[in-house]
């Protein structure tokens, strides 16, 4: 049986979840999205990923048709009518259907879309021994051209730089802003340790405000660990003790190496163990 998709108002089968041609967020990448975990039947941080989706819906002026509370009750909604426990959702604002010109505002009305199915998860043995990463060669895009904050539909910035990952045989890559500052992994934020301290490029670095960071951040602080917000060089990840990165969907991996640089000693850190084990301990120790 098909998943059940939520639709402009209405859940629908799979087959019959169709959206336009026309629509901009397919001819432009014209739209918003958030991508969002599904833990012991709680849907994580809801209220979080709903506000940063209205905020990157604001800044690209796409007025959302429907009130937060309507989407929330939505998601949770599309997440009962697929028997998911635990599983990963997908929800898609577009600018809605138009002519073939760019102009957004002859879009009559944006749709609406959540996806909830099963993730995909990495293998766990690359949680185990770590993951090697690459640097981008491609630019993290500038913010004053498209904010790195929105979290848009136009990924194409992200989705080049994890290309040079794969061509590199491996899964991700770090992205370096206009400056030559650490901005960001192709769909995580970055961390690193060094002398026992924790470092995080700040978001207007070039990184989307990751809703995994701001609780890895948290759970660092309340085991009495230092948090340094800063910008990070390139020489910051080779010469640093640990390095990991958190995401809703890698939640938190160790990075082993880099560029050929080997990590610490090659292995996932104590503190990214411990972070790694806190953030499952608080995602999974949820109410419903
Ligand atoms: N940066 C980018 C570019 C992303 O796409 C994501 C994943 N949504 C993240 C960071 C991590 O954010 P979050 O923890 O909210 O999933």
């Amino acid at each position: 049986m098909g998943l059940k998709i939520w639709l402009d108002g209405k859940l629908v089968d799979q087959e019959d979840a169709k959206i336009s041609v026309f629509d901009h967020g397919l001819l432009y990448g014209d739209g918003v999205f958030e991508g969002i975990r599904i833990y012991n039947g709680h849907v994580f941080e809801l209220d979080a990923h709903i506000r940063r989706l209205y905020e990157s819906a604001k800044a690209i002026r796409l007025a959302i048709p429907i009130s937060s509370e309507e989407l929330t009750g939505a998601v949770r909604e599309t997440v009962e009518a697929n028997g998911l426990s635990d599983g990963y959702i997908r929800l898609v604002v577009t600018r809605g259907a138009g002519t073939l010109g760019l102009n957004p505002f002859i879009c009559k009305r944006s749709s609406i879309f959540i996806i909830a199915d099963k993730i995909q998860l990495y293998p766990e043995e690359l949680y185990e021994k770590g993951m090697k990463i690459i640097s981008a060669t491609t630019v993290r895009n500038h913010p004053l051209a498209i904010p790195p904050q929105a979290k848009s539909l136009n990924y194409l910035n992200n989705i080049l730089a994890k290309i040079e990952a794969l061509d590199s045989n491996v899964p991700e890559a770090i992205m370096y802003n206009h400056e030559g500052y650490v901005a960001e992994a192709t769909g995580d934020n970055v961390f690193i340790v060094k002398d026992g301290v924790i470092f995080v490029p700040p978001v207007e670095a070039g990184a989307l405000p990751g809703i995994t960071r701001n609780i890895v951040i948290k759970l660092a602080q309340k085991e009495n660990l230092q948090v340094v917000e800063k910008n990070l060089t390139r020489f910051d990840l080779y010469v640093c003790d640990e390095f990991f990165l958190t995401g809703t969907a890698a939640e938190v991996i160790g990075i082993v190496e880099i560029d050929g640089r080997m990590i610490g000693d090659g292995r996932p850190g104590p503190i990214t163990c411990l972070l790694r084990k806190k953030f499952f301990e608080y995602a999974h120790g949820k109410e419903k």
